[in-house]
């Protein structure tokens, strides 16, 4: 147990695990950690059976870092994917029909009188006394909030069941291969880069 106290006892083994790898894998373990656990967690409880499991993530923090830990679908392979709508959620589904369950972290149950810490550090609260303490909101999730502050909903995934297969190309501007969707330069050249060649 490097990342969470062994205090936290009512926390079972297998999430606790769970946790320390999510942690070690993130590098730290902010409250994102146990919430994208318990998310998975619970996800996969209510999937029940599946054949081939896929993900989708609509953030790109924490939560996607759990995902990747616990089950096989990894960034670097087509069963996780991620849909950023910037929101602490994630769909766990069977890639074979389609049916899921999307996990979300509820605002609605983050009751500010309950769980002042992760509320205030979920909805970015300016506090003057600065920002909540990470460790300290992460034991307030683990040991109040858990499951308590997730909700749920049943869905059929409208994503194509095999992602189509993009040709590749040479960019016309930097001469450069890329997958291309339609067009003749690469994303870089149509729309900016995030970098600038030095010379
Ligand atoms: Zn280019």
């Amino acid at each position: 147990m490097k990342f969470i106290s062994k205090e936290l006892k009512s926390l079972n083994e297998k999430l606790k695990d769970s946790i320390e790898k999510a942690a070690e894998f993130h590098g730290d373990c902010p409250p994102g950690i146990p919430i994208g656990v318990y998310m998975v967690d619970y996800g996969l409880t209510l999937l029940g059976n599946y054949n081939k499991l896929k993900c989708v993530v609509e953030t790109p923090r924490c939560i996607a870092d759990a995902v990747q830990v616990m089950t096989p679908c990894k960034l670097g392979n087509p069963y996780f994917k991620l849909i950023n709508y910037g929101k602490y959620a994630l769909t766990l589904y069977d890639r074979e029909s389609g049916k899921g369950v999307r996990v979300y972290l509820d605002a609605k149950k983050l009751k500010r009188e309950k769980y002042p810490m992760l509320a205030a550090w979920f909805l970015r609260d300016k506090s003057p006394m600065g920002k909540p303490d990470k460790a300290k909101t992460t034991e307030e999730f683990i040991t109040s909030a858990g499951r308590g502050i997730l909700s749920y909903q049943r869905v059929k995934i409208s994503l194509p069941q095999k992602d189509k297969l993009y040709p590749s190309k040479l960019c016309e501007i930097c001469g450069e291969s890329f997958i291309s969707k339609g067009g003749d330069a690469c994303a870089a050249c149509e729309g900016g880069a995030y970098y600038r060649v030095m010379e």
